[in-house]
């Protein structure tokens, strides 16, 4: 354990939140281009942007609910 606090993680231990995902289309890097709210995190239901940086394609996600199983679909 790093003893870090950047913010919410999934029952497996992962960040909700990630600086980086593999890009679904091509395999590549998209990195995370929202920024988190004046408390430093994101929360469950925020509405997160990625871009990948080798096609460029963007990733719009939803930061997932925490993980207890509640319903943490997104409204839209
Ligand atoms: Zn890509």
């Amino acid at each position: 354990m790093s003893g870090s606090d950047d913010g919410p993680t999934d029952a497996g231990g992962a960040p909700l939140v990630q600086e980086t995902i593999t890009c679904i289309d091509c395999g590549g890097v998209a990195h995370l281009m929202s920024r988190p709210d004046d408390t430093g995190r994101f929360w469950p239901g925020d509405l997160i942007v990625y871009r990948c940086e080798d096609c460029m394609d963007r990733w719009d996600l939803i930061v997932p609910d925490e993980g207890d199983g509640s319903d943490g679909r997104p409204d839209w």
